[in-house]
């Protein structure tokens, strides 16, 4: 499955989201006997229609769409260099499909800072920096090779513009995500097989202290910096106290610092979206269930996420929008009001599509 690698400076609060994730996890929740690797936080993608469909089918449990977080040991100034910890945080953040960067805001001084000062703007271009000069060095070692190449074979032409392209946006100081250039989009494709990190896209969690949970203004500032990334605000040591409470207690405790879900919720929300997947459901009595797809994904495709021999022997899928089959109150109800459609292969999943499946065995 696609993960999300966790990164950032030295003690911005990694470790106590990461914690928080892990206390969330739904695997360990849902799977006892699942193997739990100690850096995958396997969280569970918060959806109210579940609950609504259980009551509708009378369904025994839920099972959430999920995101895989993965912690990436700690990024230094100089990580692109190479050395020690350097090279395998570089490998470990190119196994991610996308990046989340923590960034410090809380202010706290009994925590001390890398570099002296709180300063998310500062911290994010440290990180950025690295991640850009890892990129040109990847870069500087293929291109001399392919423009000899392109010399003799002029299929490789547009390769060589491509990489040259992006050596100049990263040599303005940009990521590659920012001016557009995103893993799968078709500027991307020719430099796919270089690996390049600021392909990904990636996504920002500020740790904020309390009181700047609400402030809008202060919020706006911090997401003009990242756009068009996400950001995402939280405080890490409240998400660590919330892992640890109850529902009523957590709803509670939220209220009091005028939050409306917890900060894990929005960033397992965020993080699936910019992942690009979205979600279709089954439901019956046994479970109701959120699965993952690509946006984008057909019929057949989305059946071959529950098994390859559904989507081998997929004859068509009967789909009915979660709005319609809650208005109707039954799957009975919605066929007889005409809202079960048949769909063959080529049809593209909505979000909220609620499917079964006919297939051939
Ligand atoms: P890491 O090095 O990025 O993994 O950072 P840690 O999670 O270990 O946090 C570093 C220190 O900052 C610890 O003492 C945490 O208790 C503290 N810390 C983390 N999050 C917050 C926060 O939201 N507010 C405050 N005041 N302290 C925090």
């Amino acid at each position: 499955s696609l993960t999300i690698g966790i990164v950032g400076l030295p003690n911005v609060g990694k470790s106590t989201l990461f914690n928080a994730l892990t206390k969330n996890d739904v695997l360990a929740a849902n799977y006892p006997f699942a193997t739990i690797e100690p850096n995958v936080g396997v969280v569970g993608v918060p959806d109210p229609r579940l609950a609504q469909l259980a009551g509708i089918f009378g369904s025994q449990r839920l099972l959430p769409a999920t995101v895989d977080f993965v912690d990436i040991a700690g990024i230094v100034r100089g990580a692109s260099e190479g050395e020690g910890l350097g090279n395998k945080f570089l490998a470990n953040i190119r196994e991610s499909d996308a990046i989340c960067q923590v960034i410090r805001a809380f202010k706290d001084e009994n925590v001390v800072h890398v570099d002296g000062k709180v300063s998310p703007k500062d911290d994010i271009e440290t990180i950025n920096t690295e991640l850009i000069l890892a990129d040109l060095q990847t870069i500087e070692k293929v291109l001399p090779r392919l423009q000899k190449e392109s010399r003799i074979k002029k299929d490789v032409g547009p390769k060589v513009a491509a990489v040259e392209a992006a050596k100049e946006i990263l040599e303005r100081g940009d990521t590659l995500f920012s001016q557009g250039v995103l893993q799968g989009s078709e500027k991307a494709e020719l430099l796919h097989d270089l690996h390049l990190l600021t392909t990904k896209p990636f996504l920002y969690v500020f740790n904020v202290d309390e009181d700047e949970l609400t402030d809008d203004a202060f919020k706006d500032e911090q997401r003009a910096l990242v756009a068009p990334a996400e950001a995402i605000f939280l405080n890490a040591k409240l998400e660590a106290d919330l892992a640890e409470l109850d529902e009523e207690d957590a709803m509670e405790l939220l209220q009091s610092v005028g939050a409306e879900e917890p900060g894990l919720a929005t960033l397992a929300r965020v993080g699936f979206d910019t992942l690009g997947l979205q979600t279709y459901l089954t439901a019956g009595p046994k479970e109701s269930r959120a699965w993952t797809i690509k946006k984008g994904a057909t019929a057949p495709e989305a059946a071959g996420v529950i098994h390859t021999d559904f989507q081998k022997g997929f004859i068509k899928a009967e789909v009915i929008s979660f709005a319609d089959l809650l208005a109707a109150g039954s799957v009975a109800d919605a066929r007889s009001q005409g809202k079960a459609r048949m769909e063959g292969k080529e049809y593209v999943m909505q979000d909220g599509d609620v499917v079964e499946f006919r297939f051939n065995v």
